[in-house]
């Protein structure tokens, strides 16, 4: 009884309900997305992987509800970007320096970045951190060239209580870090942390420079610092730095003035380094753990489900 009418009325609910998305539907779907995500400042090629990924999973999907649109976006796009952070390694700083001290030698972190995105200041702040875990920390004044950088350093390190080991300007910065390193040997000092230049005549010059640096201390650990408030510059600035020092890991600094928060996952995605830690205001004690999780579902739930919906 009744299989015919229920069954010509089931099969025009399905044809309505549970068609697949037609292609303009989610372009339009998509386009306004790509949007949200460039004026959030994800760099452009990673909004276009994420959204061709979209794109591709939605074309297959069966949505029973217009309500369900929105939500499957979401779904699929937090998938996206846990994935660009779960493919870039994790990097446990506190082990890496025992495993490297039960050695006899100290750890040698290398901070590369240009001026003003906050090297210094994170410089202090990973020195601070250190201290704190009952580490002894030594810095190298490797800007030789910016006029009041070894100061600005040395001042930070007074207030820390931290030796800074410095030349005249125009020093050579590998020969600078090669005197902190044997100084922290003879000390046994767990930590050398050596500030580079920002910026030098020429890109090339500066590049130069870093890769000599690399090739005499052989750092155990590159931290390219990232200014979260430069947007897409930091990521160009990112990608500069690795073509010729391949760092192992970011300190994105500024957040807490960084609304848009594209930044984090450009820098991930485009360098497929992780971020160690998080600038979170000019005080020493304003560097935390980069939490992945934390960052995904708070981007998510500002972000994604008020442009999906
Ligand atoms: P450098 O030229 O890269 O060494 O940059 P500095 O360490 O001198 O920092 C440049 C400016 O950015 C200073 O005024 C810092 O106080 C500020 N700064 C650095 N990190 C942060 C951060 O995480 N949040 C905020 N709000 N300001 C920061």
């Amino acid at each position: 009884m009744f299989e015919k009418l229920r069954s010509a009325f089931s099969s025009a609910v399905n044809a309505f309900t549970e068609r697949s998305l037609s292609e303009s539907e989610i372009n339009d779907l998509l386009n306004k997305f790509e949007m949200d995500l460039i004026e959030s400042d994800v760099a452009y090629e990673v909004v276009k992987n994420i959204s061709d990924d979209l794109r591709k999973a939605l074309a297959n999907e069966k949505v029973k509800r217009a309500s369900d649109i929105s939500e499957l976006i979401a779904e699929k796009f937090k998938h996206s970007v846990e994935d660009i952070f779960v493919r870039a390694p994790t990097i446990d700083l506190l082990a890496q320096i025992t495993q490297k001290n039960s050695t006899g030698q100290p750890y040698v972190v290398l901070f590369l970045g240009i001026n003003g995105t906050g090297k210094t200041t994170s410089i202090a702040k990973l020195a601070n951190l250190l201290r704190k875990k009952g580490l002894s920390v030594v810095i190298a004044a490797g800007d030789t060239h910016r006029a009041g950088a070894i100061e600005q350093l040395s001042e930070h390190a007074d207030r820390l209580g931290v030796k800074v080991i410095a030349q005249r300007y125009g020093s050579d910065p590998a020969a600078v870090a090669r005197d902190a390193v044997m100084n922290a040997k003879t000390h046994h000092v767990n930590v050398v942390i050596v500030d580079t230049a920002g910026r030098i005549q020429t890109s090339k010059n500066l590049m130069d420079e870093m890769a000599k640096i690399v090739r005499v201390v052989k750092p155990d650990l590159k931290i390219f610092v990232g200014d979260a408030l430069a947007g897409n510059d930091a990521i160009s600035q990112a990608k500069e730095f690795q073509s010729v020092t391949d760092f192992d890991g970011v300190i994105l600094t500024k957040i807490d003035a960084d609304a848009r928060g594209g930044a984090a996952l450009s820098i991930t995605s485009v360098t497929g380094r992780p971020i160690l830690y998080l600038g979170v205001g000019q005080e020493y004690d304003d560097l935390v753990p980069f939490d992945p999780s934390f960052f995904t579902s708070n981007l998510f739930n500002k972000k994604a489900i008020a442009s999906s919906s």
